[in-house]
């Protein structure tokens, strides 16, 4: 691959040193190392600024807010720190990638970017239960973002799906609203932290169905019940509720990179520890590459981590080139 920072481009295109798929703590964070390196960097936003820290009610765990800090209130000021010194931030989408040469070709949806650097961090989207019903109420009683819906479910009942922290996180929320929420989960023991669990175990509001899974979501204009069958017993029964909340884990937001990058078997990209993905000059952070850890500190770490090697890369390659030219 020949690398070249001053490539002829169709007149409609634009050439950047580094261009940042994903605006979440990963995408704002990159932005911010890249800028101050002044890189000039652009963020594309995704269909959603921020990510989904932006539906979370709040953040208990990002060093330097004792009391909590609201997600939309953090992606903003991630946004304002990153354009201060200079980032660009665009309310646009990548549709389509060419990463077989440097520049690299990013179309969107308002026009195309030639990039001497990529930064991916594109995040990761929520499971779906597929199950009979859930595609046809979503909406309609069927959420997965608590502090999106939960305002409707003024004292409703609600169900909440899932033994993770999530679960857990988004049932101790809803209960400002509901009347009474149902966590249903498919074992005995919970994956969720110890303060959660001890949280969610105290709240009057809240209680367990264990060893459950649901296997239909019932309703016509709105919910009307979920139908449950333990596992353990096989006994199956209709339990009435006005809501579904699914908080049952992620998939990675990767599927545009399917046939350019390697992923591992669960479409998660794979990175080296400096966030080198197989392709020099493209990085990867955030949850679109992690797995494991999926916090708001690890993401932001990841997108930083990135953007510093980018930021090597290209000086890497403006030196080579530089050293080309006075060779010759
Ligand atoms: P998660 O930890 O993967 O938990 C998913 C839960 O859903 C598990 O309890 C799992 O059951 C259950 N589940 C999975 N597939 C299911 C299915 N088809 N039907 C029924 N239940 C199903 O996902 P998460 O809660 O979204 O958390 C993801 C990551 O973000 C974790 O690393 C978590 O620590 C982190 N997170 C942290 C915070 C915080 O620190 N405040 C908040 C939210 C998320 P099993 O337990 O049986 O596998």
């Amino acid at each position: 691959m020949d690398f070249n920072l001053t490539t002829s481009k169709p007149s409609d295109s634009e050439h950047v040193k580094v261009l940042i798929i994903g605006s979440g703590p990963a995408g704002l964070s990159a932005a911010l190392y890249a800028a101050r390196a002044e890189m000039d960097p652009v963020v594309l936003t995704g269909m959603e600024l921020g990510g989904q820290v932006s539906l979370t009610y709040t953040v208990e765990n990002y060093p330097g807010f004792p009391e909590g800090v609201g997600g939309t209130q953090l992606v903003e000021l991630f946004q304002k720190q990153a354009e201060r010194f200079g980032a660009r931030v665009e309310f646009d989408t990548a549709t389509e990638i060419d990463f077989s040469q440097r520049p690299f070709r990013v179309h969107t949806y308002n026009g195309e970017y030639l990039a001497d650097t990529v930064i991916i961090s594109t995040g990761a989207t929520p499971i779906h239960l597929n199950v009979p019903g859930e595609t046809e109420l979503t909406g309609r009683g069927v959420s997965y973002c608590a502090t999106c819906d939960g305002w409707f479910f003024k004292d409703k009942d609600v169900v909440v799906v899932g033994g993770g922290d999530s679960a857990l996180e988004e049932g101790i929320f809803l209960t400002r609203f509901a009347k009474s929420v149902t966590i249903v989960h498919r074992r005995n023991a919970l994956r969720a932290g110890a303060i959660l669990q001890k949280r969610a175990m105290e709240n009057p509001k809240i209680k367990f169905i264990w060893n459950t899974i649901i296997t239909e979501v019932k309703g016509d204009e709105a919910v009307r019940a979920v139908h449950l069958k333990n596992v353990a017993t096989d006994e199956e029964n209709d339990f009435p509720t006005d809501g579904v909340f699914i908080f049952i884990g992620h998939n990675p937001n990767t599927q545009l990179f399917e046939n350019q990058l390697e992923l591992d078997e669960r479409g998660y990209l794979v990175t080296d520890h400096l966030m080198n993905t197989n392709i020099p000059g493209v990085f990867a952070g955030g949850e679109a590459a992690d797995p494991n850890f999926r916090q708001v500190i690890t993401s932001a770490g990841m997108g930083a981590a990135a953007a510093m090697q980018a930021i090597h890369f290209l000086q890497e390659h403006s030196e080579t080139k530089e050293e080309s030219t006075v060779r010759a």
